[in-house]
């Protein structure tokens, strides 16, 4: 059976090699591989590693830093293909939304680009008579980024340009149930030109994780999984001194007034809903119907819900793919299955699901789950799969209200066409990243991603400028460079100091 190693220093490494765990292809329900779990003592090696690297890469001029950035850019872009074929063999998404994905990494390839910008200081002459004040930011040294399986290119890529840019050498914990992309972007960090050492990719499980977040020698912490996962990261990282942002897990929102155009708003939510079978911490996995526009919402969706393609990622065909492992499979079926013991109505029926030439493969079709109320499981719980929750409400005020209730903060989306109830919605709701028909309002690159309540714990957003904020701190110099008669008049004082 092939083995998935780390990287480190700028090459493959087989490390400790006794625990390993399994990858899986999701389409065919065969594993495909094994993949290396680190030990403490690997963990150790790998930052490092990333320690002595730092030493110089922290030195490097800008001009460096972004003529590597460049190259790794069209080396990305050359390779979309590549890397998509891997996230998909792996993950079980469908090609196309693979590329997608590398293609919004890339566009953080493409923010970093510009650091020499990012990076520039502030500057006051003459603040007091023959004193300057100028600021600039420092990074920090070794970061550790912890990514979820959904997105295995794109969240690690909201991390790494950003930290690497702004001077920090860099090691990625990827999800051990699809590592290969992680592999691939490190081969094209060696390739673009980057010294051996500042990117590096430690594959592991919970060992793994407890040995970053407990080294002396990592600076900063960015997360990116589940709730309780993300709560326990921050805490230890905090704790430990270290800087951390944690990303966790989400419970989406739309809702849908009677004055929006329902078709499209039913295109929209059966894409978002569904899409990569659900695993997307931005998918809509609650639709709020107001005003009595339910029962014909669930009927648009519903028709749309069983004209779905669901197949093998590798399939042109295929609209979705399967889930990523049988354990995810048996939780949603699980979850299905609660919705209807508790009272809610099965309009679609993904269970069962049986793919021609992929009766093995890890399928749940889209289901819609109709009359669905708050205790209920399916509506309490992060589902992960492409399962649509609806709710009957009143106004949009109830809307608001609910939402706000919920522990997540992380994406929602209204459909209407009353500029007046959207900006009521967006300024009542208490979530990080909001859409105005647009049910997936994922922030472009040069701004910053993050959600609130349980869906991140920490003080700075990913990526864009508050990942700049993140990777690096800052210092203030207040300088004089006296000269003979300036000293006469520049007395030091014993008093606190005061501009003259
Ligand atoms: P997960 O929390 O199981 O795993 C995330 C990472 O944590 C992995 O690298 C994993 O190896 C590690 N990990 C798992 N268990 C651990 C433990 N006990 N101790 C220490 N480390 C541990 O998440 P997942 O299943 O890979 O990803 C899906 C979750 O990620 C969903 O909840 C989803 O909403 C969330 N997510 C959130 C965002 C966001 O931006 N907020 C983005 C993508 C995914």
């Amino acid at each position: 059976m092939r083995t998935i190693e780390h990287w480190v220093a700028g090459k493959t490494a087989s490390g400790d090699g006794t625990r390993r765990g399994r990858v899986w292809n999701p389409a065919t329900g065969e594993q495909q591989a094994e993949v290396a779990l680190a030990t403490r003592d690997d963990v150790d090696t790998v930052v490092r590693a990333a320690s002595e690297a730092y030493a110089t890469w922290s030195e490097s001029s800008l001009s460096q830093r972004t003529k590597v950035l460049f190259a790794f850019r069209e080396l990305v872009n050359a390779n979309i293909g590549r890397i998509a074929e891997a996230i998909t063999d792996e993950h079980g998404k469908v090609l196309s939304d693979a590329r997608g994905e590398v293609q919004r990494g890339l566009e953080i390839v493409e923010f970093a680009c510009g650091i020499p910008q990012l990076l520039k200081g502030d500057f006051s002459a003459q603040v007091s008579t023959g004193v300057d004040l100028y600021s600039f930011r420092e990074p920090l040294g070794v970061c550790v980024g912890i990514t979820p399986f959904n997105f295995p290119a794109m969240v690690p890529m909201w991390m790494f340009p950003v930290a690497i840019a702004c001077g920090n050498t860099f090691v990625l914990k990827p999800s051990e149930r699809d590592p290969s992309a992680a592999l691939r972007l490190a081969e094209l960090w060696a390739e673009a030109g980057l010294p051996e050492g500042v990117f590096n990719v430690v594959h592991g499980d919970k060992e793994a994780v407890d040995a970053l977040l407990e080294h002396p020698d990592v600076a900063a912490v960015s997360f990116v999984g589940s709730t309780p996962i993300a709560k326990y990261v921050h805490g230890k990282a905090t704790e430990q001194g270290k800087r951390a942002q944690a990303l966790g897990g989400a419970k989406n929102h739309a809702i849908i007034l009677p004055d929006a155009d329902l078709e499209y708003a039913a295109d929209q939510l059966v894409a978002a809903a569904f899409g990569s079978a659900g695993e997307r911490c931005m998918a809509i996995s609650a639709a709020v119907t107001v005003g009595g526009v339910g029962d014909d919402l669930v009927s648009l969706v519903s028709e749309r819900a069983r004209g779905v393609k669901v197949g093998s990622g590798r399939d042109a065909d295929s609209d979705m793919g399967p889930v990523v492992t049988p354990e995810a499979r048996d939780r949603i079926v699980g979850l299905i299955g609660s919705g209807e013991e508790q009272g809610a109505t099965l309009s679609v029926d993904g269970r069962g699901l049986r793919v021609d030439g992929h009766e093995d493969g890890f399928f749940v079709g889209p289901t819609v789950v109709d009359r669905v109320t708050p205790e209920m499981d399916v509506y309490r719980e992060e589902i992960f799969g492409p399962v649509l929750s609806v709710l009957h409400l009143d106004d949009v005020d109830s809307a608001i209200d609910l939402i706000n209730a919920n522990a997540y903060g992380n994406g929602t989306a209204i459909f209407t066409s009353s500029g007046e109830a959207a900006r009521r919605f967006q300024r009542g709701v208490r979530v990080g990243m909001i859409g105005v028909n647009v049910p997936i309002p994922v922030p472009m690159a040069y701004y910053s991603f993050g959600g609130w309540k349980d869906s991140l714990f920490g003080e700075h957003h990913i990526h864009g400028p508050e990942g700049v904020a993140f990777y690096t701190r800052a210092k203030v110099v207040t300088a004089r460079w006296p000269h003979v008669d300036l000293a006469e008049h520049q007395q030091a004082q014993f008093s606190f100091p005061t501009a003259r």
